[in-house]
């Protein structure tokens, strides 16, 4: 089976319980210096949702990541894995005052927002703090846009940094998402001209900004082809000096998530049921992990996840996969995937590419059915 050798020799060397994640660590390692290798200046903020296990963490840390989290929980893993605070952005443009309070008392200081109501807020409970504005930007390209929830327009984001003037904190810089999966590098250019035509309008107003946050959405490798990554962060340098004048003097943050463990995790699953439907006519295989443990991101096709087996020598015809519970929409993939026609109970079903977004976005045991084990070597 064409995965990991490492992770192959562990899942080998004894059968464990399914559906479970083997995680190979020194992958993160490769993944970060891939990012940071041509622009050692560049803040790698790891986006912690995509997979906040504390040995992910603890490496991150001894590479001298910076972190990205969403939540006072976040904020307290990455303490627990060593992480200075001073090194910690709190993210989330949505947080509770109390959330923002028990954070700044950890010591962050650096906050994100992207309404006044939010700005006032982080004045109140975490004063003296830096804060960056998050734009609403165009997340075309992206497998799983981040549009509308978040962000503001350059003219709101204008007034708020001018805001900032009467209120106890510095307007530090700017961020936005170009979505995840972002599999078009021209999705960075089309963001940084709406960040430069913020800090043009800011800067004829005395304020200057010294930070861009370029935000995750860097690409891994599922179905589709992706370029390598250090080709990505080339062609966003390359858009930063042609639309910021100022760009050399700027401090760059970027947040990658996916881009940093997608491809040091593989998912272990078995075949439960493999059926044909006779009124549908439609061949159904049902495995032991689902929507509502693990695979969320791929429903409606939106992350295509490679799927390896034993039996991919055989003659291979359309099937549906399907999670193991109860609930008719726990269905992984209706469309675009051709499995081994042999497949039967108890063949293996691996998704070599799964370590983002897999193990906590999953019910607490929905139908009976808890979230994967986790090894990480
Ligand atoms: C989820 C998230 C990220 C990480 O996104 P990826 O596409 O996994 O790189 C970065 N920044 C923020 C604010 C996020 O919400």
């Amino acid at each position: 089976m064409q995965i990991n050798e490492k992770i192959w020799a562990f899942w080998s060397q004894e059968k464990r319980p399914t559906p479970c994640l083997v995680f190979d660590l020194d992958k993160v390692n490769k993944n970060y210096n891939e990012i940071v290798s041509e622009h050692p200046h560049l803040k790698v903020y790891y986006a912690v949702k995509a997979n906040p296990a504390p040995q992910v963490l603890k490496r991150l840390v001894s590479l001298g990541a910076f972190f990205d989290a969403a939540s006072i929980e976040e904020v307290r893993m990455c303490v627990d894995a060593g992480a200075d605070p001073q090194n910690i952005s709190f993210g989330n443009t949505v947080k509770s005052s109390e959330s923002i309070r028990l954070a700044y008392e950890l010591g962050v200081r650096l906050f994100v927002f992207d309404s006044e109501e939010e700005l006032i807020k982080i004045a109140k409970n975490a004063p003296g703090s830096n804060v960056f504005c998050r734009l609403d930007v165009d997340c075309t390209g992206s497998d799983w846009p981040l549009q509308e929830k978040f962000g503001c327009s350059v003219e709101e984001a204008s007034a708020f940094m001018q805001k900032t003037v009467d209120l106890d904190v510095t307007p530090l810089g700017v961020s936005f998402h170009v979505g995840s999966q972002q599999r078009d590098p021209r999705a960075w250019d089309r963001a940084l001209t709406d960040v430069a035509e913020l800090f043009g309008d800011l800067e004829s107003k005395d304020i200057v900004l010294k930070m861009i946050n370029l935000g995750g959405g860097l690409p891994a490798a599922y179905r589709k082809e992706i370029d390598p990554i250090p080709s990505y962060i080339s062609d966003i340098y390359h858009f930063l000096s042609e639309r910021l004048s100022r760009f050399s003097e700027l401090e760059i943050m970027i947040e990658p998530g996916r881009a940093i463990v997608a491809d040091a995790g593989v998912i272990f699953s078995q075949v439960v049921l493999a059926c044909v439907r006779q009124k549908t006519n439609k061949r159904w295989v049902y495995i032991d992990i689902g929507r509502y443990s693990g695979l969320i991101e791929a429903c409606g096709n939106a992350i295509e996840y490679n799927i390896l087996t034993e039996k991919d020598a055989d003659p291979h015809s359309h099937a549906v996969l399907a999670g193991p519970t109860c609930d008719s929409e726990d269905v992984i993939y209706r469309m675009n995937y051709e499995l081994p026609v042999t497949l039967e109970e108890g063949d293996l079903v691996v998704f070599p590419n799964a370590g983002a977004y897999t193990t906590t976005y999953a019910t607490k045991g929905f139908n009976g059915f808890m979230p994967m084990h986790e090894y990480y070597l």
